[in-house]
């Protein structure tokens, strides 16, 4: 398959055409930004653990049902997805607070829920990826109640296939930001990514973050918490 235009340049990965209209190469870069592009910065090695990572999981929830975009992997970097039109949210499931949950309702990062759950944000860089409920969704059109309905379901599976594959690695599975899209017969898949650029990974003995928060808070050791996460899930 050939790489063919460069159809849109993101902050992780850009998104090339190929000669099959109905596929796309991904390539993953190292760069690295937090705080809606407010901090700016690259991560060594990033581009090709994140590949490796996101292929990894998709293939494993495809083996439990999951339907995701996933075609096949290219090269360190570069990979075929099937082409969706993205639907405009950031699905994150939650399993322990942090981040934005832990500071929005003032409490202690590391609280372990009694259920995972779920909150969408309207993706929208300009007005910095709102936080929105279902309802405001469907005011807004960014998708259909079915649809909805359907990304839920999904979601919560994958939360329950990805917390058991986590806790065998030895790591809590904290949260993490899921995207979906529509292939052109309707059909609703898993799309981007699942990587340390989109989970949050404590390990479960040392609670020690495996993930990007060491790039937001400056904690050191970014490079080394992704290779470790990327040996854990690949096994080398
Ligand atoms: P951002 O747009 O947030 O800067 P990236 O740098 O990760 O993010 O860019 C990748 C873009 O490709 C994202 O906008 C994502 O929604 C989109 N995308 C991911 N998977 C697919 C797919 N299968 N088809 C079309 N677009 C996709
Ligand atoms: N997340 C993401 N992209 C975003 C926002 C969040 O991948 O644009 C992920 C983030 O890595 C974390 C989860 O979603 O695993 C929840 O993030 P949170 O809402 O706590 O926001 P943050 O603290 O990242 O601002």
């Amino acid at each position: 398959m050939e790489r063919k235009e460069l159809l849109y340049e993101g902050k992780a990965k850009k998104v090339y055409a190929t000669d099959d209209s109905e596929i796309l190469l991904v390539a993953y870069k190292d760069d690295a930004t937090a705080f809606n592009g407010q901090k700016k910065g690259t991560i060594d090695g990033k581009g090709a653990i994140n590949n490796r990572v996101t292929n990894y999981m998709m293939q494993l929830l495809e083996k439990e049902g999951v339907p995701t975009h996933f075609v096949e992997e290219l090269s360190e970097r570069e990979t075929l997805v099937k082409k969706v039109s993205i639907v405009p949210l950031e699905v994150i499931i939650r399993n322990i607070s942090a981040g934005s949950f832990a500071k929005r309702y003032g409490v202690d990062e590391g609280i372990v829920f009694d259920q995972p759950t779920i909150e969408f944000s309207y993706k929208n860089d300009d007005l910095g990826d709102p936080l929105i409920n279902s309802y405001h969704a469907l005011a807004l059109k960014l998708a259909t109640e079915e649809e909805i309905e359907i990304i839920k379901e999904i979601a919560f599976k994958v939360n329950d296939v990805m917390k058991a594959f986590f806790k065998n690695l030895k790591v809590d599975l904290v949260d993490f930001k899921l995207e979906f899209g529509r292939l052109s017969n309707g059909e609703i898949v898993l799309a981007d990514e699942i990587s340390p650029d989109t989970c949050r990974f404590w390990d479960s003995e040392t609670h020690e973050k495996l993930d990007k928060d060491r790039f937001r808070r400056d904690l050191g050791n970014v490079e080394d918490a992704y290779a470790e996460m990327m040996k854990r899930i690949l096994g080398e």
